[in-house]
């Protein structure tokens, strides 16, 4: 079947074009738009080519503005199966039709991650570094995080900075503290600073603004926010303060798992303020825990779905960790080849994304971090909270702590590229 892409002047073009094609019947689905198409939006829409002329009918009378809609060419690799792969012919299958460009069902994606068959699981990893090595390059990304924050509104029930975590050391950074950080963070060459915390409503749109503000002028730096959920007038001010990206994980894109996990929050609030942030053209992030009670390998093939279908072009995938004093604190933690499964396939789906090789994975195993990197991820977030509040920081028990030089090392021992900012004092 032959498809069309629509690129839109802006992400609420192209949020306001997907919804009225998808009221029309049209069948979309988004994903990041490919470069030869132009970046004006970073998700575009793809439509069956023989609805192309309708589509064009219905965006022009509800006026969404779009800058071109063009004959789709799938993304076609080779050579994703090492050529003596002992694989099952279902999953071989599988994985020539990502090769060929084609988008994986459900269920499929769902028997990829099911596999525990050695040889497959081996291929299936191997096929996501290739992937990545193809779409995304060498480079490997390196960010810097700032935990200005502990406090948090809410009492997830995996996580050990929740309301009702009363043996928590409380610590909260001052606007000052947090952007001498990130200027610490710009003299190390870094681009990118995330600034994450709690949902800590201390942190008023007035004092967010100032520290944004503040980021901006006195190191030009890359923000990505990483605060929760916050009000969609709270979010534009950010945007209009210098905020990049921002990440909001929806832990599982299954209902029942969510819940179970999410005691006092809403599916639906979660996904709005998601479709918020990318209407109000942030570089949208989101991702998911891996071994969450109750989580099968269908509910994960949802969450990469999930994904796909919300257009996300950083994802964060991670095993569940046990956090102290928490309802989940005597649970197994998560599988580490699940994790790197998930690494794997969301390369494969999603492609051309930004996929770290999470803390997570560090924490869960001392090669955690250099086996994600070998599985399709292409990204290290290094910790810059100041040494006195990192061990506070702990919504999951023992957490690792990445350093740049770590970072750097691994990048280099696994013959990968360092961004042009961080060679100089590599
Ligand atoms: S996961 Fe986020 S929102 Fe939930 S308790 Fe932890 S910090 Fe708060």
């Amino acid at each position: 079947m032959s498809e069309h892409i629509i690129v839109c002047s802006t992400t609420s073009h192209m949020l306001k074009g997907e919804k009225v094609l998808r009221t029309a019947g049209i069948p979309v689905r988004l994903i990041p738009t490919p470069k030869k198409y132009g970046r004006l939006c970073t998700t575009a829409i793809v439509i069956p080519s023989e609805m192309k002329q309708e589509a064009e009918a219905i965006l022009s009378s509800e006026k969404v503005q779009y800058t071109g809609i063009y004959e789709f060419e799938p993304f076609k690799v080779e050579n994703l199966l090492p050529e003596d792969g002992r694989v099952g012919e279902d999953f071989a299958g599988l994985i020539k039709k990502i090769e060929a460009g084609q988008d994986l069902s459900l269920k499929e994606i769902e028997r990829l991650l099911a596999s525990e068959n050695p040889l497959e699981v081996e291929a299936l990893l191997a096929a996501g570094d290739k992937m990545r090595q193809k779409t995304v390059g060498d480079v490997v990304d390196i960010r810097g995080g700032i935990e200005f924050s502990n406090y948090c509104r809410k009492n997830c029930n995996y996580c050990g900075l929740r309301r009702a975590n009363t043996s928590l050391l409380r610590y909260r950074m001052t606007p000052e503290e947090i952007i001498k950080a990130a200027v610490e963070m710009r003299k190390l060459g870094l681009s990118t600073v995330i600034l994450q915390s709690g949902e800590d409503p201390w942190y008023t749109e007035e004092k967010m603004v100032e520290i944004l503000r503040g980021i901006k002028s006195e190191t030009g730096m890359r923000i990505t926010m990483s605060i929760g959920e916050r009000p969609r007038h709270e979010l534009e001010a950010f945007r209009k303060a210098g905020a990049n990206n921002y990440l909001l994980r929806i832990e599982s894109a299954n209902r029942e798992v969510f819940k179970l996990a999410h005691p006092d929050d809403d599916y639906d609030v979660r996904v709005k303020n998601i479709r918020d942030l990318k209407e109000l053209g942030y570089v949208t992030g989101s991702g998911c825990i891996v071994g969450l009670p109750g989580q099968r390998p269908e509910h994960l093939a949802e969450d990469i779905v999930f994904l796909r279908d919300m257009g996300i072009n950083m994802v964060g995938l991670g095993p569940f960790l046990p956090a102290r004093n928490t309802p989940f604190e005597n649970l197994p933690p998560g599988d580490l080849l699940m994790s790197l499964k998930m690494v794997a396939v969301a390369r494969l789906v999603l492609k051309h994304v930004f996929i770290p090789s999470t803390t997570a994975m560090a924490t869960l195993s001392p090669d955690g971090l250099k086996r994600g990197l070998l599985s399709g991820a292409n990204v290290i977030m290094v910790n810059f909270t100041p040494t006195a509040f990192r061990k506070s920081y702990e919504i999951y028990s023992n957490k690792a702590v990445v350093t740049l030089q770590w970072a750097v090392d691994l990048v280099k021992s696994l013959g990968r590229k360092l961004p042009p900012y961080i060679k100089e004092t590599a």
